[in-house]
């Protein structure tokens, strides 16, 4: 798996790998981008051409193997989110006290280590970066250099405080990773040592062209599609559940009908009625809540005459029917109206009655 097999953002990876065609790497690196840019992706194979013991070069630089034992140690921690998973259910297992004091780290090669966010808060707390400081200063005990990938990096203050006493005096064969959705909560004096590579979010036609790889099976109108609405990321992308998104949709337009001009309330009570209690009603909710918010969107791109920015291209032709029955105050309080339905559900209101008055509201 080398750098060709990254997807977007080339100028990026072209950056990275000429910084490490320098042998000058930073010591400390934020990479930011949205969910699903490939930021920690990025990551491991910087850590992999660090550490590869057959380095090659492909384009005139530098690039990793992908099978020598360097590399295939650190791709084990390649699906981060069960090496995640298996971490915190050892923790479950240990005994109360033990279970407090041990932190979350994945460790699939002796130099490289990740810090995921420790839960239930999924905050970085300090006994994680206090675990960073016991080992960085020592020299790579099998490669080249150290590598520490904070995978999400939202820290407890603490914590944030002990990672500037690292960023402050870096060791020379240390490079320490904060990947962030979001540069601008990290601490300016964190922010003020750290080298900024940020990556943008795919674009539909380069989802696209990735799907036609990872998803073969599905038809070229399904991958248009998901490529749509995925924005841009691609992990959501290739998982993407189709069938659950389109329920979700059937129940959004349901909602949205009396709204539309629909005098038969019969079809929206039969759907709201089957929004339950408990964790499948929640989780059927919150669905439904994200679809109204890109249909809300997307009727506002057909409004303003840019149809083609809108995510669910295959029901245009409805969103336009359905753009002609409102106006933009009409789509503005109905995005306000679903706030308050959203922060409604967090207080526990009952759902089926909840819907049923956030679909009554919209029709005045
Ligand atoms: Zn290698």
């Amino acid at each position: 798996m080398p750098f060709s097999d990254f997807h977007g953002n080339p100028e990026v990876v072209r950056t990275v790998r000429e910084m490490l065609a320098r042998e000058r790497f930073p010591h400390a690196v934020i990479l930011s981008g949205p969910t699903g840019s490939g930021k920690f992706t990025l990551a491991q194979m910087i850590a992999k051409t660090m550490n590869c013991l057959e380095r090659s070069t492909a384009d005139g630089l530098p690039d990793f193997c992908g099978h020598c034992a360097n590399c295939v140690r650190i791709a084990e921690a390649d699906h981060l989110e069960d090496r995640f998973a298996e971490a915190v259910e050892a923790r479950e297992n240990l005994r109360e006290a033990d279970k407090r004091e041990t932190r979350i780290l994945v460790q699939t090669h002796p130099d490289v280590l990740i810090i995921p966010p420790d839960p239930p808060q999924m905050l970085v707390k300090v006994d994680q970066v206090r675990h960073v400081i016991s080992e960085i200063y020592y020299k790579p005990a099998e490669g080249r250099e150290r590598v520490y990938i904070f995978s999400d990096a939202d820290f407890m203050k603490e914590a944030a405080n002990s990672l500037l006493k690292i960023l402050e005096e870096p060791p020379e064969f240390a490079t320490i990773f904060l990947l962030t959705d979001n540069p601008s909560a990290l601490l300016p004096t964190i922010r003020s040592r750290c080298v900024q590579l940020r990556l943008a979010p795919l674009t539909p036609s380069q989802v696209e062209e990735y799907l036609a790889e990872a998803r073969p099976e599905w038809k070229a109108r399904a991958r248009g599609l998901v490529a749509r609405l995925c924005g841009g990321a691609l992990g959501r992308a290739r998982s993407f559940d189709l069938a659950q998104y389109l329920a979700a949709r059937q129940d959004a337009l349901a909602l949205l009908a009396p709204a539309m001009g629909a005098r038969d309330h019969s079809e929206l009570f039969k759907v709201t009625e089957s929004y339950r209690a408990g964790v499948d009603g929640k989780s059927k909710l919150d669905a439904t809540i994200r679809v109204l918010y890109s249909l809300l969107e997307d009727l506002l791109f057909v409004k303003s005459g840019t149809p083609e920015m809108a995510r669910n291209q295959d029901m245009l032709a409805e969103l336009k029917r359905m753009s002609e029955e409102v106006d933009f105050d009409w789509i503005v309080s109905a995005t306000q109206r679903l706030g308050e339905l959203e922060s409604g559900m967090r207080r526990n209101l009952l759902r089926s009655l909840a819907l049923d008055s956030f679909a009554a509201a919209l029709e005045k």
